[in-house]
């Protein structure tokens, strides 16, 4: 049995919707009218779900054994969400929804499947398995960050490692700030070297961001510390001349930067070693594993808890003047 409709002439159509569309949200079938008399359009409608626009007013509505039944807007975009999330195909769900009463909405057809096809509970099995994954993987990389060597760690490629194994040296009071924001300055150095051509700026820029936060950092714990730095200038580097060097315990490092940030005038020279990386590394190794010099901070050779004979003597005489 046919639904007949009339609609008036101006700017009308009437479409039967087959399901979602990528671009237009909905695949549709805009209809001929059998019959146009004055000024409104004559439709025969089968079994089907359709739009009709009126003068600008769009309406959904479904027809079923010639009668027809409005359909909220809402209840429609939500049932094609459903079929998409559950892999249902439109025409799948109108079947079903001809089968029930006639107050069923299409949600209700659409739930209905996923109900008696149990694809929820296959669902949340699903999710709970990734979910599962995931625990996992989280804990494999707590792992990795907790017992990895900071080389393995500055030369992987694991974000989020990376950011585990940092958070875990930040908290390693007092030194752990300055070495995770060392680390994340040698890290931004080496890749802005690596770098050429147009990237480069994007590279020093960063290095830039990083650089003038450790220089934030470093006022607060040079005294507490006993760390010195300061800015120096490389008349034979034209793109970045400016340096920034610090005295760790284990050593000076130094960065080049296209920026002069805050921070004093360095009392001292370049050391001529290239040797920032290394020792920025083996500081950050010294603090996530408790074996820093305790009188220095600095990185004792494996196996000893004192830098050198200097630190152990001073040790000697720090407890000397604690008993006097
Ligand atoms: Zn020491």
């Amino acid at each position: 049995m046919k639904f007949s409709l009339d609609i008036s002439e101006a700017k009308s159509y009437v479409a039967e919707i087959l399901g979602p569309h990528k671009t237009y949200k909905l695949e549709r079938t805009f209809l001929d009218p059998v019959k146009t008399t004055r000024k409104k359009h004559h439709y025969n409608l089968g079994d089907g779900v359709f739009e009709a626009s009126e003068a600008g007013d769009r309406r959904y509505f479904v027809v079923r054994n010639g009668r027809s039944y409005p359909m909220h807007e809402c209840d429609l975009f939500d049932s094609l969400k459903l079929g998409k999330k559950y892999g249902l195909t439109f025409g799948e769900i109108r079947a079903k929804h001809g089968t029930m009463k006639t107050t069923a909405t299409i949600l209700d057809a659409a739930n209905t499947i996923i109900e008696e096809k149990g694809l929820r509970e296959r669902e949340q099995r699903i999710q709970q398995r990734v979910k599962e994954q995931r625990k996992e993987q989280r804990k494999r990389r707590r792992t990795k960050a907790a017992t990895s060597q900071c080389r393995d760690i500055f030369n992987g490629s694991d974000a989020a490692v990376t950011r585990l194994y940092l958070g875990a040296l930040e908290k390693k009071k007092p030194w752990g700030p300055i070495a995770a924001a060392l680390f994340r300055a040698q890290k931004s150095s080496t890749r802005a070297e690596d770098y050429r051509g147009n990237s480069v700026d994007q590279a020093y820029d960063r290095k830039a961001d990083v650089i003038k936060r450790l220089c934030l950092l470093l006022p607060e714990l040079e005294t507490d510390l006993g760390i010195g730095w300061g800015w120096g200038e490389d008349a034979l580097e034209s793109y970045a001349p400016h340096v920034l060097y610090i005295d760790l315990p284990n050593g000076q490092v130094s960065f080049h930067s296209t920026k002069r940030f805050e921070g004093p005038e360095y009392p001292g020279e370049w050391d001529g070693k290239h040797a920032s990386k290394g020792r920025i590394l083996a500081l950050c190794d010294a603090i996530m594993q408790n074996r820093q010099c305790p009188v220095c901070g600095g990185v004792p050779p494996e196996g000893r808890v004192y830098c050198d004979s200097e630190c152990f003597k001073m040790r000697c005489c720090e407890r000397a003047n604690r008993k006097t």
